[in-house]
């Protein structure tokens, strides 16, 4: 079955608003042939509302790095899925390994992140990947399985028709190593066998996954020719109009 390819540009903590304005009209001005691929840019929460201004008249869609599951209240500092989806957002990436290294996030609650983007119509990001040590003492399935079931539980089917996945291996992630396209299609590959035993392979075949940790124009076309892999999340190479463009090429 023919999924449709997405990459998405995680932006991080870099560009100002006005840097973020400049790397848009680099990307659109670019990105105008471009049809049968679908294009995210995530830009941190203060730029959103200018990006979605920009993006109006062209086929980048906006997305956002984080949310919180409550809507609204004294969380001083947190940003709700409304509050998303009223900038702009139709992404949200969930669970970035950053997230769950530095800031305490873990499966329970990205769970709960995850039902609150999809009950406001956000479709959710979510991040998977096994750090170096659970890779090298081959726990990589076993931290896969519980960070699958454990982010998607209580998501239904149907649900699912709006979530994306993306592997990121730890180890690979702003580090210049890359999984090989063999050992990432692998990951995938078991991932959306885990899928087809929650929900059934209809679900499981349709499923977006993608790759991310250290995608750049030089390797994005080998690791996005694997039948598991269909897309990327890029974080170094898409603050760079060029370096994103040619990723998204090559997805062409
Ligand atoms: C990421 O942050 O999701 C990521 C994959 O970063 P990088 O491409 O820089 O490794």
């Amino acid at each position: 079955m023919a999924r449709r390819i997405i990459i998405a540009g995680n932006w991080k903590m870099h560009k100002t608003p006005a840097e973020t304005l400049r790397l848009l009209n680099g990307l659109k001005v670019r990105a105008v042939n471009i049809s049968n691929v679908e294009m995210v840019v995530c830009p941190t929460f203060v730029s959103l509302t200018i990006a979605a201004e920009a993006l109006k008249d062209s086929r980048i869609v906006l997305g956002a790095q984080n949310m919180f599951w409550e809507t609204e209240g004294a969380y001083t500092g947190e940003i709700s899925a409304p509050m998303l989806k009223d900038a702009g957002c139709t992404y949200v990436i969930l669970g970035h390994s950053e997230r769950r290294q530095y800031f305490g996030e873990t499966d329970e609650t990205v769970n709960k992140r995850m039902h609150r983007a999809l009950a406001e119509g956000l479709k959710p990001i979510m991040c998977i990947g096994e750090t170096l040590q659970e890779r090298e003492d081959n726990r990589m399935f076993e931290v896969l399985e519980r960070q699958v079931t454990g982010g998607l539980a209580g998501i239904s089917a149907g649900q699912m028709a709006d979530v994306v996945l993306a592997y990121e291996p730890v180890w690979a992630i702003g580090t210049g190593k890359t999984a090989t396209p063999e050992q990432a299609d692998e990951a995938h590959a078991y991932i959306r066998g885990l899928i087809a035993k929650a929900y059934g392979d209809t679900v499981a075949s349709a499923i977006r996954i993608q790759y991310g940790g250290s995608v750049k124009p030089g390797n994005a076309a080998e690791l996005l020719s694997k039948d598991n892999i269909d897309g990327a999340l890029v974080g170094g190479a898409s603050l760079d109009a060029e370096s994103f463009i040619a990723i998204i090429k090559a997805a062409e």
